[in-house]
């Protein structure tokens, strides 16, 4: 007999059961987009490779060791499953002249695709919010992306997600610092590890993110970049220390934030918890005023930011919250007179906008009456043949004591309705 198929290793299905809190996020986000004036759109899942080669960076995990790549059948092109939003959304914006007229407040949300160990937190089809504001200088909306999360979290009634914040400067003084690091690298090579060395001529600021312990000493005496800032990098790291604080958010600043892609300039962020071991980043962000341009197109200043989905879900999970998608009522019938009421019945309740569950695959009242019970619905609706012949259905309480009662079809919607709809939200 030929073995069962599995799912490729590191892609997770989302099981119906783990469906509620996948969709209570989604409705949250869309809330706080729309309250923040951003506005959907979507790109396409492939994208040409040189695309993340250029935005992302040759010398970065992502684009050295992650993506998934191969050529396209016919013309050989090489073609690449996208490992983040922000390179196809600054792509799009260019090919459509996006930003021509007036700045945009975009966002997005998909799968993405890394080829990284899976392990907790960590898979190779993983899901990101996504939000980017082109076309603006700041640091008004980088602060406001700031605050917009933070109201995420409220509405998801999440703690301990705590705000760090750094300023990686501008192209020139990137360039600056990172002649004094590779020269301060350079001095210490005895001390640096294998892939250290190799990023020592190619990406020495990438030094400043590695996670090898043995490489936390030497680079807590590195220079930091943020002690160089020049004054228009500096201005704007204050207008965002100066937004942050009127916000009342709190936040730390860490002069050795860098994130893990390159397009990032002047204000880099990231969200962080204990709670989710040592994929402790939910999300983070930055602005790249250099991205459009390094794209070929006309330089126009951007700030952005990435959620991670399966962690924000995990934080959910953890802090105890609930959600359910369970229906307000299930029909339970036996017989041919039976059935045809409860689907009218069924479908009145549903004009009047409620969740009804009708049984389906025949059974006894008993067989029944375990399935609505295990539906989690508030109520069940039984109609059998004495029901049918008097024109009514018996409504009995699941969840909570109270009288099994006979009632009309023209009584149910009025009765139900009120008494199941504050449940929703419940
Ligand atoms: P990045 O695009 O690398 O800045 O990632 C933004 C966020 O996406 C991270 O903070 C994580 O929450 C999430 N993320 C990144 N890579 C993965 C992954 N392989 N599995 C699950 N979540 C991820």
């Amino acid at each position: 007999m030929a073995g069962t198929i599995q799912a490729v290793r590191g892609m997770n299905d989302l099981l119906p059961d783990a469906a509620p809190s996948w969709l209570r996020f989604d409705a949250a986000v869309r809330d706080v987009v729309r309250q923040y004036g951003y506005r959907y759109m979507q790109v396409p899942l492939v994208e040409v490779t040189p695309l993340f080669a250029r935005a992302i960076g040759e010398v970065t995990d992502v684009v050295e060791h992650e993506m998934y790549t191969f050529d396209d059948r016919l013309n050989g092109e090489s073609l690449t499953l996208r490992p983040e939003a922000t390179a196809g959304i600054v792509r799009a914006a260019i090919e459509h002249s996006l930003t021509y007229e007036r700045p945009q407040r975009v966002w997005t949300t998909g799968p993405m695709f890394r080829h990284e160990r899976p392990q907790k937190g960590r898979y190779r089809q993983f899901h990101q919010f996504d939000v980017e504001a082109l076309g603006f200088e700041g640091p008004d909306v980088d602060v406001e992306q700031i605050v917009m999360l933070h109201r995420l979290w409220r509405e998801l009634e999440l703690e301990g997600i705590v705000l760090h914040i750094n300023s990686i400067g501008d192209a020139e003084e990137r360039r600056a610092h990172r002649a004094e690091l590779v020269a301060y690298f350079s001095e210490h090579a005895d001390a640096l590890d294998a892939d250290s060395q190799r990023r020592l001529h190619t990406n020495p600021l990438r030094i400043l993110d590695s996670k090898n312990p043995a490489m936390q000493p030497l680079i807590a005496g590195a220079p930091r970049l943020l002690d160089r800032l020049g004054s228009a990098t500096r201005a704007h790291f204050d207008g965002v220390r100066r937004l942050l604080g009127d916000s009342g958010i709190g936040f730390t600043v860490d002069p050795r934030l860098v994130r893990g892609l390159d397009y990032y300039n002047r204000t880099v962020f990231e969200w962080m918890t204990d709670r989710l071991g040592a994929q402790g980043t939910v999300g983070g962000g930055g602005r790249y005023d250099g991205l459009f341009a390094q794209l070929g197109g006309k330089p126009t200043p951007a700030c952005g930011f990435a959620i991670g989905i399966e962690r924000v879900l995990m934080l959910m999970q953890d802090g105890g919250s609930t959600a359910s998608d369970a229906p307000d009522a299930y029909v339970v019938h036996v017989g041919e007179r039976a059935t045809r009421l409860a689907m009218s019945v069924a479908e009145n309740l549903r004009d009047a906008g409620l969740a009804i569950v009708v049984h389906a695959g025949g059974g006894n009242f008993g067989s029944q009456m375990r399935r609505a019970n295990a539906s989690g619905a508030r109520y069940a609706l039984i109609v059998g043949d004495d029901e049918a012949a008097a024109n009514v259905v018996a409504v009995k309480p699941l969840r909570d004591s109270g009288e099994q009662v006979a009632l009309s079809p023209g009584e149910l919607a009025t009765r139900i309705a009120p008494i199941a709809q504050p449940a929703k939200h419940g």
